[in-house]
């Protein structure tokens, strides 16, 4: 069997660390799936405009070559526990496959270009998209299942703050990212830390790139500081 990715995602994230664990956590990340020439057909997407969710099947390309074992060490445990790998949505499978629900913002077919906006993906930047369906909310949504230890509740976020430079600096990439504050917001109240960081209760600096732009963070044990935010040089 030899499955052909019908299309590549674009996305803010550059870069694996501090991309939210699931879909949906960071609603400002906006991406775009751009199909490649031999999908490049808009009837693919007749009718699509009447979903509000799509279902993405794509490939975890960075992991691939990675390997997989029958035990992984989930984050929500704080990397202290192991469960087995189709417990979990750990990235390091035996098909490195994996699937997100996201919003459907826009298609378009310009230029000759066939693409589909999305909002809130957890994906990296050139992922390999392998096939796209609609969420169908009276079969794929179940309020009452069980999250077992992924637990039912979101996890506490942090509070995240500016230092003034950074709010002037915002000032300025936000002439070129509308929603670039929402999304550093949204993706640093999900507390990227490594579980055992937060464990050792110190204030830690850190450094993530959305889009090209370098994003500096300081953090204690409830609260996410924004120190900088520069353009990264090309
Ligand atoms: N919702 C998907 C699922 O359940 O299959 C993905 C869950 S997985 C835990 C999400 C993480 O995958 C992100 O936080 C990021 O670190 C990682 N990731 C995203 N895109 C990736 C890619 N193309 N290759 C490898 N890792 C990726």
């Amino acid at each position: 069997m030899q499955l052909t990715p019908v299309a590549v995602l674009r996305s803010p994230f550059k870069q694996k660390f501090a991309i939210p664990r699931q879909p949906g956590l960071a609603p400002a990340a906006l991406s775009t799936i751009e199909f490649y020439a031999e999908f490049n057909d808009a009837n693919s997407l007749r009718g699509i405009g009447q979903f509000s969710h799509l279902w993405l099947i794509f490939v975890f390309h960075e992991n691939a070559d990675k390997g997989w074992s029958p035990l992984v060490r989930p984050p929500r445990l704080g990397g202290n526990q192991k469960m087995g790998v189709f417990a979990t949505r750990s990235t390091f499978r035996p098909n490195p496959i994996g699937m997100s629900v996201v919003e459907l913002v826009d298609w378009q077919h310009k230029n000759g270009v066939l693409t589909i906006t999305v909002k809130g993906a957890d994906l990296l930047d050139g992922t390999p998209i392998l096939d796209i369906k609609p969420y169908i909310p009276y079969s794929d949504a179940h309020p009452d299942a069980s999250g077992g230890f992924a637990s039912d509740a979101p996890q506490p976020l942090l509070s995240v703050t500016f230092s003034q430079q950074a709010q002037a600096q915002l000032q300025t990439t936000s002439k070129k990212y509308a929603s670039i504050q929402a999304l550093i917001e949204q993706v640093l109240a999900q507390d990227p830390r490594p579980a055992y960081k937060k464990s050792q209760g110190e204030i830690q600096e850190y450094g993530m790139t959305l889009y090209d732009l370098n994003i500096r963070w300081r953090c204690s044990e409830n609260q996410a500081e924004v120190i900088g935010i520069s353009q990264i040089a090309e």
